[in-house]
């Protein structure tokens, strides 16, 4: 798989909800390359450090030539990356690390907060997907009207009841695995979360893969920042992964 650095243009960058961002890249070589489940590291401005910042990509067009980028301003480096306008260059390298198994006939997404990020990628690569999307409160869900021309079927919760179900999507997961329409399970979301949805799905004997978010500097395998313990030895996250089987991972690494 090609990876390239790409002097990649802003072509727009809009705040969905405050501290969230949505930047769309010119940069064609990793929009035709990049696979669901990958991401890229991005310059930010050099008074937030010199190190990239991992990023899921979030949508390509092979035929624009752009990717989407979805972003929460956490600290430094993202809320430097926020006040880059548009016009403005960001060097990209990318696509890194392994993505999700999209040869399903009908998954079952689940994301909680940014770990809809990745699985929006899948979501618009796959002719029949459906999602089961979390959130604190209804407000936290502008996901729903990006992923609705993507998705087969949609499902929310919020913790406050605000929309959708009251609860977590633990709360309504077991009726939707019972419906037993799903050959797999894709999630991204905090690690409890994670781990919860992997047990529901191992009950239900529905193979899981689970995205993993580590710290990490070079994003390519060589610094070893991000590696974690797995069932199966030691392993990189950049590298290795992101995307795990669920059975591989311990959750409180
Ligand atoms: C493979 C991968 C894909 C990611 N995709 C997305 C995405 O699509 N959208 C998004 O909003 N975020 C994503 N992240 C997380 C994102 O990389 C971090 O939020 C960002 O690097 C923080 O940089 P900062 O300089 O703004 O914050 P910092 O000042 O570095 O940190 C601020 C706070 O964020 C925490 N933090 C920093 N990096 C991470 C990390 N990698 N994982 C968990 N917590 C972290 C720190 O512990 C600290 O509490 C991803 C991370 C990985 C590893």
């Amino acid at each position: 798989m090609p990876k390239v650095i790409e002097e990649a243009r802003i072509l727009s960058h809009e705040a969905p909800i405050v501290g969230v961002d949505i930047l769309t890249l010119s940069s064609p070589q990793i929009a035709r390359a990049a696979l669901p489940g990958q991401f890229v590291q991005i310059s930010v401005p050099a008074d937030a450090g010199f190190l990239r910042r991992p990023l899921g990509i979030a949508e390509v067009s092979h035929t624009d030539g752009w990717i989407r980028l979805i972003y929460r301003q956490v600290g430094r480096g993202t809320e430097g990356l926020a006040s880059a306008g548009t016009g403005t260059a960001v060097s990209v390298l990318g696509p890194l690390g392994r993505g999700f198994n999209i040869a399903l006939k009908h998954p079952l997404l689940v994301g909680g907060g940014m770990g809809l990020t990745p699985l929006l990628f899948f979501a618009a690569a796959h002719p029949k997907v459906s999602v089961l999307m979390g959130g604190r409160t209804q407000e936290e869900l502008f996901w729903e009207e990006i992923y609705r021309p993507h998705v087969h079927e949609c499902f929310v919760t919020t913790d406050d009841g605000s929309y959708g179900t009251r609860g977590f999507v633990t709360t309504l997961l077991p009726r939707l695995l019972a419906g037993g329409s799903y050959d797999g399970v894709a999630v991204c979301g905090p690690p409890i979360m994670m781990e919860r949805v992997a047990a529901i799905a191992a009950e239900y004997g529905i193979p899981c893969e689970v995205s993993l978010e580590k710290r990490m500097a070079c994003g390519l395998g060589a610094c070893l920042s991000c590696a974690v313990d797995t069932k199966s030895g030691r392993r990189k996250v950049c590298k290795d992964g992101p995307v795990f089987p669920a059975g591989e991972v311990y959750y409180a690494s």
